[in-house]
């Protein structure tokens, strides 16, 4: 309270108005409002007083709220992707005014920015257009898609992702990303990058930063082998292992996994007679092919899917465009995987 009558306790009343303005501007909790005035009202008052601490009080009201601003909570799918990738010593920040979070990539000149722009991943020159191109980290399901539980939506929406035409006009996926963390912009730059290693006692030529994870695979499954006798089989049986070829996904303009020699199709002996790839059957005349059963489909052993899985390798029988020899290294889908099975 002002007990004397004076100039400074005029200027106080005249400022604490101000205070009071300023908390609810800053929209400072209740409780804090009252002490925060209770202090200034038993304190002998100046205007110089009064006025600093008007300051640190703004200040700090300020502060906790612009760093919420600059960092809501990081979505699980921005954690995966910078987590995924540990050497590359990736970055997430926010951006205010594009409300959207940006990734931030080291290159050999610098540095990289994507934008999340819903799992997509674009300079901010595209974001204009993020629509025509699709979304490079996507739910990669825990369980493989059983045509026996199939809705009629599910196969409408099969039939029409599988469509020659829609394929063509389909949205592409933008390649900066992956061309920033793997130097795979050309054919010329990405085959400085490549190895051809045993994988099985088979060559096949993929990106040196994946030679590692493949490697601990390969050791997995010789391991599992020794006890598992479908393991083991795999292995003996194996006929194949297709790894990097520069080239473009059937009917779309995206640039294939394997252009990236990031991905790798194993194959039986005998897989010309067998049901693998959705596209195959497609082009024997089977429109229904996203309804032959998965008992009638070549699967590789579940234990070898999970090992590839453990060491950040999705597996192409788990799209509803199902590609059964395909391995590709997603370690962002695997991690994205977990964090949203620790969600539910
Ligand atoms: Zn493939």
């Amino acid at each position: 309270m002002c007990f004397r009558r004076n100039r400074a306790c005029g200027a106080r009343d005249k400022n604490r108005r101000i205070f009071l303005l300023t908390l609810r501007i800053l929209d400072f909790d209740y409780i804090s409002s009252i002490l925060f005035v209770m202090f200034f009202s038993i304190k002998k008052c100046t205007v110089l007083h009064t006025s600093i601490a008007c300051i640190f009080f703004a200040a700090a009201s300020l502060l906790p709220a612009q760093i919420q601003e600059i960092t809501p909570p990081v979505p699980p799918a921005v954690r995966a992707v910078v987590n995924a990738y540990k050497n590359e010593q990736l970055q997430a920040g926010y951006d205010i005014e594009r409300r959207d979070w940006v990734i931030r990539v080291p290159t050999a000149d610098g540095a990289a920015l994507f934008y999340w722009a819903g799992g997509r991943l674009l300079p901010e020159e595209l974001l204009d257009e993020a629509d025509s191109y699709r979304t490079l980290v996507y739910p990669y399901p825990t369980e493989i898609p059983d045509p026996a539980n199939f809705t009629q939506e599910d196969i409408a929406r099969y039939s029409r992702s599988g469509d020659t035409e829609n394929r063509r006009n389909a949205p592409l996926q933008y390649p900066g990303f992956l061309d920033a963390i793997y130097d795979s912009a050309t054919q010329a730059s990405i085959e400085e990058h490549i190895q051809t290693v045993l994988f099985l006692g088979k060559y096949v030529t993929v990106h040196e930063k994946i030679v590692e994870p493949l490697e601990r695979v390969e050791e997995k499954i010789a391991q599992r082998a020794r006890t598992d006798a479908e393991t083991a089989e795999f292995v003996e049986t194996l006929s194949r292992t297709d790894g990097y070829l520069w080239r473009e996904i059937r009917d779309t303009g995206s640039r294939s996994f394997h252009s990236y020699a990031l991905a790798i199709d194993v194959l039986p002996e005998g897989w010309g007679r067998e049901i693998v790839y959705w596209n195959w059957e497609k082009n024997k005349g089977n429109d229904e092919w996203m309804l032959i059963p998965l008992e009638d489909r070549w699967i590789p052993p579940l234990a070898v899917i999970s090992i590839f899985e453990s060491e950040g390798f999705i597996w192409g029988g788990k799209w509803g465009i199902w590609d059964n020899m395909h391995f590709e290294y997603r370690p962002e889908l695997i991690l994205l995987q977990q964090y949203s099975g620790q969600q539910s």
